[in-house]
């Protein structure tokens, strides 16, 4: 209360400095120099917007979805932004679902496709933490107020498929041609904000090819530290977002040159920061850009396992010299791990699974005699574990030898897989070795 306040008397000249650039008023850009037609959207996004108009409200595709399409990408998804409320659209719609509690948004779906419309917001007055986070962003706004609280001038552009007209509150267009990525009012202000516009910022320069303007690149590197305030849960999302980007090898070689992986989330402060790791990881995004340039699926289980093997490794290896026996040292430290990232980043409980699961089975591989391998092949989790001793071996961390052992198993008859068997390691031995009372006597070197 008091600080929204204290706020309303006190407005900073950057405050000025936004609302003046909204006055200016928009610019409506006609089709014959954005080139997009109605046509390019998806029909569903179009529908929404003429049965919100027919009933008198005003509504546009908006966001990443104009953005991409006047930089000639195909979009992820097409948003809708309206005046009307979440409960005018759900009347104006048969199939049509309101979520979120605070800031309610709505779901219409139409055949297969749904399409997300939000009633226009303003965040003037919005409630923030200590840091100028703001915490609910739940207020109605004007048109003109929810461009201003877009992110980026390229992410403030409405258009209007009526008429084929995109409307430019922040010269989106303009800066989407000469390639820059400005955000809208001062930068540190959006940042401390919303800390997660950081590492938007990285990601949409690095998806669409832009240069990020310096007034809102130079402050990240000493503002980067105020992302630990964001729930981990976001952070989560977005560091997803980011990773399966498509650019993500991209967008981390860039957070790399300009020293912003420097705190901005330990996760990659880790990826970057381990030389050892630093190649399988690189080619761990390397093949993930590639898989979702090519539209197949990522798993986000595959991936996380593989950005923090190296952490796994080397906690697994410190336990071992502290005297831990092997197997129980790999559990302990995949749990280390998980629970340390988990501070900051909120990994589902489904990935970490995925995770362990990919990870328990690396030692495995090592065992290629008697009845493991075949036991091996017959799990349901075979496959990515297989996937990941790949990209092991093409890191060097293991030889190449043993991944194609495996490749040649996977694929050998009865008769071949037989006789690819080691002796040398006779089952017998080891079974032995098992009955062995305490953990000390059996590292005992036979
Ligand atoms: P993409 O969908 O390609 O990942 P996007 O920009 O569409 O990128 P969304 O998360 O889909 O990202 O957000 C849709 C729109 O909402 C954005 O274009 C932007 O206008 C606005 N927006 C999203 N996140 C923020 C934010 N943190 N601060 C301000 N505006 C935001
Ligand atoms: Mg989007």
């Amino acid at each position: 209360m008091i600080r929204k306040l204290l706020r309303r008397i006190f407005r900073r000249p950057e405050d000025n400095a936004r609302t003046r650039a909204s006055h200016s008023g928009p610019v409506h850009i006609a089709l014959a120099q954005h080139g997009i037609s109605c046509d390019a959207l998806l029909p569903a996004a179009r529908k929404v917007c003429e049965t919100l108009q027919a009933e008198g409200y005003q509504a546009y595709v908006v966001g990443g979805a104009v953005r991409d399409l006047i930089a000639g990408i195909s979009p992820k998804d097409f948003d809708v932004a309206t005046s009307a409320t979440p409960e005018q659209v759900t009347a104006a719609f048969r199939r049509a679902r309101m979520i979120g509690r605070r800031f309610k948004i709505v779901h219409v779906m139409m055949g297969r496709d749904t399409i997300e419309v939000t009633t226009f917001r303003g965040d003037s007055d919005a409630e923030t933490d200590e840091h100028g986070r703001i915490l609910h962003d739940n207020v109605f706004g004007t048109m003109e107020q929810d461009a201003e609280r877009r992110d980026f001038t390229v992410n403030a552009l409405y258009y209007d498929p009526s008429n084929e007209t995109v409307v430019d509150f922040h010269h989106g267009v303009a800066d989407l041609k000469q390639k820059t990525l400005r955000m809208i009012g001062d930068a540190p202000r959006r940042y401390r904000e919303d800390p997660v516009r950081m590492l938007r910022a990285v990601r949409l320069a690095a998806k669409l090819g832009l240069a990020i303007d310096p007034d809102a690149r130079d402050p990240i590197r000493s503002m980067a530290s105020l992302l630990e305030n964001v729930p981990p849960a976001r952070l989560f999302d977005e560091m997803l977002k980011l990773l399966t980007s498509g650019h993500a090898v991209r967008c981390v070689r860039q957070l790399r040159e300009d020293g912003l992986h420097h705190g901005l989330l330990p996760l990659l402060d880790v990826i970057l920061e381990q030389p050892m790791g630093e190649r399988f990881v690189m080619l761990s995004l390397e093949r993930t850009d590639e898989r979702v340039r090519e539209g197949k699926s990522i798993s986000p289980g595959f991936l996380f396992a593989t950005l923090l093997w190296h952490e796994v490794l080397a906690d697994w290896e410190k336990r071992k010299t502290e005297g831990e026996s092997s197997v129980p040292a790999m559990f302990e430290a995949m749990g280390a791990v998980l629970d340390q990232q988990g501070e900051k980043l909120a990994i589902t409980r489904r990935i970490a699974t995925d995770i362990k699961d990919i990870w328990s089975l690396q030692p495995r591989f090592e065992a290629r005699a008697g009845k493991r391998p075949y036991r091996m092949i017959e799990l349901p989790r075979f496959r990515a574990a297989y996937d990941f001793l790949l990209l092991r071996a093409a890191s060097g961390e293991v030889p190449q030898e043993l991944a194609d052992w495996w490749t040649d198993f996977a694929a050998a008859d009865g008769s071949a897989r037989e006789a690819m068997l080691r002796p040398e390691e006779a089952p017998k031995k080891r079974r032995r070795v098992r009955r062995k009372p305490s953990a000390s006597q059996s590292v005992v070197p036979e």
